[in-house]
C-alpha cells in the first residue's frame, strides 16, 4: 500500500528501518535474555536524527507530528518492542512540557531531548493508582518557592535512564482531578532516587523503574503551566500518544508476519512446504489483512490529530484499541504458524507474543479506552438529539 509520504516521511521511515534491521535485529534476542537498556541502539537513533522527527524546529526538531513519530516506533517495533518503547517513552516524557510549559522550559529542556542527548520519562502510575489516575498519593507542597515531593512512582519507563522526568503529583488533594500538578525533575535532584527495575514478561530491553520522592526539592519554576493542570496535561498527552502504541501493534504484527511466512517456505511436512496447505495460506491472509487495517487507522488518526482538530479523544483511543487487540491475535498465530518451534527462542515470535501483551495495558488498558470512546459516542448521541 502506498500511504502517499512525502519525501521527509520517506527518508525517515529508511532511516529508521534500517537502524532496525543493522543494529536491532541482531541483538534483540540478547536484549532480551540480559534485560540490558539499548543505550547503543538510542544513540544510533539520535545519530539519525530520530528524537526529533516529532519536535518543532524551534526547539531542534525537524516540525514532523504524530505520524513522523508513528512512522519510526513501527519501524523499531517490526524489531524489537522493547527498543521501540525506549524511544517513544522520551517523546511520552516530553509532550508535557510542549503542550504546557514556558518558552523558557521549552527552550532548556526541549532541545536535549530533541536531539538525543537526553532521554525523557513520564511518571503518573503509582502503586494504588493505574486506571484511577485521580488516586495518586505522590504529594507536593508548597514551601516558599519551592515544591516538597514525597511519594513513590511505579513502573516508569526509561525509569533511571532518563534525564529528564515529567511527574504528575497532587498540590491539593481536597480539588481531586483540579488538585494536580505537572513538575520537571531532574535525574540528580536532591531527595530524587530509582527503586527497584522490574524483570517483566516481555519489552524487557526497556527500563520500567520506580521513582521514589522523598523530600525532594522542585524549584516553583518547575512547574508545567499552572497548578491543577496536572490531569489535563496528561489527558492532552495520552491523546497524542495512543497512537504511538498503535504504530508499536502494527509493527511487531508486521515483524510477526514477516517472519511466519518466511518459515513457511522453509518448513517442509507431508513432504510440502508448509505454505502450500491453505490452511496455513489463510492464517496468513487474515494476518495481513489485520496488519494492513491497523495500519491504515493508525496514519489516518495521525494525519487527523496532525491536522490540528478541537477534539480527537474518541479517534486517538481507537488508533491504540484496534492495533493491540489485532497484534496480540497476530502474534499468537504468528506462533501457531510455527508450531513446536514458535514456542522455542530460536525464532523470535516467542519473544514478540512476549512483548506485545503490553499493548493491551500501558497507556491506558484496552478497557479505559474502550470506556474512553463510548463516553464520547454518548456525548455525541446527546448532542444529535438537542
Ligand atoms: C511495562 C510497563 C510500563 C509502563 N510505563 C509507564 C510509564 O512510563 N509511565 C506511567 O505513568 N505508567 C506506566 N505504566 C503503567 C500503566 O499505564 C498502567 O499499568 C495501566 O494504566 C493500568 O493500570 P494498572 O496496571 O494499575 O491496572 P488497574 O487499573 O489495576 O486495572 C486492572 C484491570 O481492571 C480493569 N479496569 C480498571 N478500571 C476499570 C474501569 N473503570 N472499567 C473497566 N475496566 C477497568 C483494567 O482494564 C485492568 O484489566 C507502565 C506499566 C507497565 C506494565
Amino acid at each position: 500500500m502506498d500511504y502517499f509520504f512525502t519525501e521527509d516521511q520517506k527518508s525517515i521511515q529508511k532511516l529508521s528501518r534500517k537502524i532496525a534491521e543493522e543494529k536491532v535485529v541482531p541483538v534483540r534476542a540478547e536484549l532480551d535474555e540480559t534485560g540490558q537498556f539499548p543505550w547503543a541502539i538510542m544513540k544510533n537513533c539520535a545519530e539519525a536524527g530520530l528524537f526529533g522527527v516529532s519536535i518543532p524546529e524551534e526547539y531542534g526538531g525537524i516540525g514532523g507530528g504524530i505520524l513522523e513519530n508513528c512512522i519510526v516506533v513501527e519501524e523499531l517495533s517490526k524489531a524489537c518492542l522493547g527498543v521501540s518503547v525506549s524511544y517513544a517513552a522520551s517523546l511520552l516524557g516530553t509532550y508535557p512540557i510542549l503542550l504546557g510549559a514556558s518558552e523558557e522550559q521549552k527552550k532548556k529542556y526541549i532541545p536535549q531531548v530533541a536531539s538525543g542527548k537526553k532521554l525523557a520519562a513520564f511518571g503518573l502510575t503509582e502503586a494504588n493508582a493505574g486506571s484511577d489516575a485521580q488516586g495518586i498519593r505522590t504529594e507536593a507542597k508548597k514551601v516558599g518557592d519551592e515544591y516538597i515531593l514525597n511519594g513513590t512512582k511505579q513502573w516508569i519507563t526509561n525509569g533511571g535512564e532518563a534525564d529528564i522526568y515529567t511527574v504528575i503529583a497532587m498540590t491539593d488533594k481536597s480539588k481531586g482531578g483540579r488538585g494536580a500538578t505537572a513538575f520537571i525533575l531532574e535525574k540528580g535532584m536532591e531527595g530524587f532516587s530509582f527503586g527497584k527495575k522490574e524483570n517483566k514478561l516481555g519489552i524487557r530491553a526497556s527500563a520500567t523503574r520506580e521513582l521514589v520522592f522523598q523530600d525532594c526539592k522542585v524549584p516553583k519554576e518547575n512547574v508545567i503551566g499552572k497548578e491543577g493542570m496536572g490531569f489535563i496535561l496528561t489527558m492532552r498527552t495520552f491523546d497524542r500518544t495512543r497512537p504511538g502504541i498503535g504504530a508499536q501493534a502494527v509493527g511487531v504484527a508486521h515483524g510477526a508476519l514477516d517472519a511466519a511466512i518466511q518459515y513457511t517456505k522453509e518448513r517442509e511436512q507431508f513432504e510440502r512446504k508448509i505454505i502450500s496447505f491453505q490452511a496455513i495460506q489463510h492464517m496468513l491472509a487474515d494476518m495481513a489483512i489485520q496488519v494492513e487495517a491497523a495500519r491504515a487507522l493508525v496514519y489516518s488518526v495521525a494525519r487527523y490529530i496532525d491536522s490540528k482538530p478541537k477534539d480527537f479523544s474518541k479517534v486517538s483511543a481507537m488508533s491504540k484499541v484496534f492495533p493491540s487487540d489485532m497484534a496480540m491475535k497476530v502474534v499468537v498465530d504468528a506462533v501457531q504458524v510455527f508450531g513446536g518451534y514458535g514456542y522455542m527462542k530460536e525464532y523470535p515470535v516467542e519473544k514478540m507474543m512476549r512483548d506485545a501483551k503490553i499493548l493491551q495495558i500501558y497507556e491506558g488498558t484496552n478497557q479505559i479506552q474502550r470506556n474512553i470512546i463510548a463516553l464520547e459516542l454518548i456525548k455525541e448521541a446527546a448532542s444529535r438529539r438537542r
